[in-house]
C-alpha cells in the first residue's frame, strides 16, 4: 500500500484505466496488478475515495474514538520496541544482541525438549502452543527480513527445522465492540512479546531461533503452520479456529533447530459447521467472505490451491477498504466477533464446545446455530458502514465502559449512533 501511495503521489494525473506500467511499480507489482486488475481497482479506491472519506468522518466523529485509539496505541507503542530480525538467518538466528549464542545444551529427548518449550511458552504469555515442521510451502517466496533477494522458500536455511506456533486471544469484551472500537494490537503485542521471549530462551540454550510475529514482522504465513501444529482448523474466513478460543487468536511462530517432537493436526467439525453457519459471510460489511460451499467454488482470489494446499480466500481488497473506512483503531475483526466459536468460556459455551464435535449427526450444531441466529440481536451489515452509506458505525455489541470517551473526557463529542 505504501508503494501504491508513493506511485500515485509521483503520478498525480494517473487515472484508473491508464496503463499500470505508467505508475513505475517494481516489476513483480506491475505483473500482479496486470494479472489481477480487480486489486488495482480496490487499491486505487483506497487512496482516491476511502481514505478521503475516512478523513471527512474523522473530523466529525473522531473524538468519540479517542479512548479506543489511546488504548490500542499503548500496545503499538510497546510492540514497536520489540527486537526484530535485521540480518540473514545464518547471522541473526545465531546471535543474541550481536554476540554468538553459546554451545548447545543437550536435552535428554525431543519429547522433553518439546515439553519444556511449551511450558515456558505458556509462562511467557502464550495461551496456545503447538509444534510442527518448518514446511517450505508456508514461507514467503522471498523478501525475508534482513535477507538479500537470492533467499527464497525453495531453498530454506538448513537450520530452519521446527516451527513453534503460539497464540494469544484478544480480550473478549473489547473484541465484541468490533469493527470500530476493538484492537488487534492487544493480542499482537502480547503474542509478539511471548515469541521474542521464547526466541531469547532458546538461543540462550545454544540453539538457533527466529521469531515471526505481528510486531516483529514475518518470513512466513502463520495460519497453515497453526493448523499443522494442531492448534485448530481452517474456517470460511480463511484463518484458523481453535477449539479453546475460536477465531479469536493472534499467532506467532518461532523457527528453531532445537530437535522437537511435533504435534498432529486436529479435526473437530469446523468445515461442516461453517457450511451450515455462514454468519461471518452474512455479517461482513464489505462482502469479503464467500458463501460458497467449498474453496474451489469461491468467487475471488488467486485460485483455491496454492503450492498444492487448498484454502479459503477473503476478498482482501474489499476487506481492507472497509478497514480504512472504519473509525477507531485500524482494522475490523467483525468476522471474529460474530463467529459462534469465538465465545467466552462459560458453562453454556463449554457444553456446546464439548458436545458439538462428538455429535456425528450434526443435529446439535443445527440447534446451536438456530439459537445463535434467533436468540441474539445484532446489527444488519449496512449499519457497520459510515453514515453516508446508510450506517452509523455500529459495533457488534456496545464497547466496554472503559472505552466510552463521553464518560471520561471533557471534550466535544459527536456520537455516530445518534444521527
Ligand atoms: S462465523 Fe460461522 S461460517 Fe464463519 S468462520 Fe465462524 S463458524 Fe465458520
Ligand atoms: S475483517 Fe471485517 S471486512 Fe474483513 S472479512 Fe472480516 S468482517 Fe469482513
Amino acid at each position: 500500500m505504501a508503494t501504491f501511495q508513493g506511485a500515485l503521489e509521483a503520478n498525480p494525473g494517473w487515472k484508473l484505466g491508464d496503463p499500470v506500467e505508467d505508475l513505475d511499480f517494481p516489476p513483480p507489482l506491475t505483473a500482479f496488478y496486470s494479472e489481477y486488475p480487480e486489486r488495482l481497482e480496490w487499491d486505487y479506491k483506497t487512496f482516491t475515495e476511502t481514505i478521503p472519506n475516512n478523513q471527512k468522518d474523522a473530523a466529525i466523529y473522531g473524538p468519540y474514538y479517542t479512548l479506543a485509539n489511546a488504548y490500542s496505541y499503548g500496545f503499538q507503542y510497546h510492540g514497536a520496541n520489540l527486537p526484530g530480525q535485521q540480518a540473514p538467518p545464518e547471522e541473526s538466528d545465531f546471535t543474541i544482541r550481536g554476540n554468538p549464542i553459546p554451545p548447545a545444551v543437550p536435552f535428554k529427548s525431543a519429547a522433553l525438549a518439546s515439553e519444556f518449550v511449551k511450558e515456558i511458552a505458556h509462562r511467557f504469555g502464550a495461551t496456545l502452543v503447538g509444534i510442527t515442521r518448518a514446511y517450505e510451502d508456508f514461507f514467503y517466496a522471498d523478501s525475508w527480513r534482513g535477507c538479500p533477494p537470492e533467499y527464497d522458500h525453495s531453498n530454506l536455511p538448513e537450520h530452519w527445522k521446527y516451527a513453534v506456533v503460539i497464540g494469544v486471544p484478544m480480550e473478549w469484551d473489547t473484541v465484541l465492540g468490533s469493527p470500530q472500537t476493538s484492537t488487534s494490537y492487544e493480542a499482537y503485542d502480547r503474542v509478539s512479546t511471548a515469541a521474542v521471549r521464547l526466541e531469547g530462551a532458546i538461543k540462550t540454550l545454544g540453539y538457533a531461533a527466529r521469531a515471526s510475529s505481528p510486531m516483529t514482522n514475518y518470513d512466513l504465513i502463520v495460519p497453515p503452520f497453526s493448523i499443522e501444529a494442531g492448534l485448530g482448523e481452517v474456517c470460511r474466513a480463511g484463518y484458523m479456529i481453535a477449539p479453546e478460543t475460536g477465531s479469536n487468536l493472534r499467532t506467532a511462530v518461532v523457527i528453531t533447530n532445537l530437535e522437537l517432537e511435533i504435534d498432529k493436526p486436529i479435526k473437530f467439525g469446523v468445515e461442516e459447521f461453517c457450511n451450515k453457519c455462514k454468519i461471518c459471510a452474512e455479517q461482513c460489511p464489505s462482502g469479503a467472505i464467500s458463501f460458497a460451499d467449498s474453496p474451489a467454488e469461491q468467487e475471488w482470489g488467486t485460485g483455491s490451491v496454492l503450492r498444492g494446499w487448498e484454502h479459503w480466500y477473503i476478498n482482501n481488497g474489499a476487506c481492507y477498504n472497509f478497514w480504512r473506512e472504519s473509525m477507531g483503531p485500524m482494522g475490523c475483526r467483525l468476522c471474529v466477533a460474530v463467529c459462534p466459536y469465538s465465545r467466552k468460556d462459560n458453562w453454556v459455551h463449554d457444553i456446546a464446545k464439548f458436545a458439538d464435535p462428538r455429535d456425528p449427526t450434526g443435529v446439535f450444531a443445527s440447534g446451536l446455530l438456530w439459537m445463535q441466529k434467533n436468540f441474539f440481536d445484532y446489527p444488519d451489515a449496512v449499519e457497520y458502514h459510515r453514515p453516508d452509506l446508510g450506517g452509523h458505525f455500529a459495533g457488534f455489541r456496545t464497547e466496554p465502559t472503559f472505552l466510552h470517551a463521553e464518560r471520561y473526557l471533557d471534550i466535544d463529542i459527536v456520537s455516530p449512533h445518534e444521527n
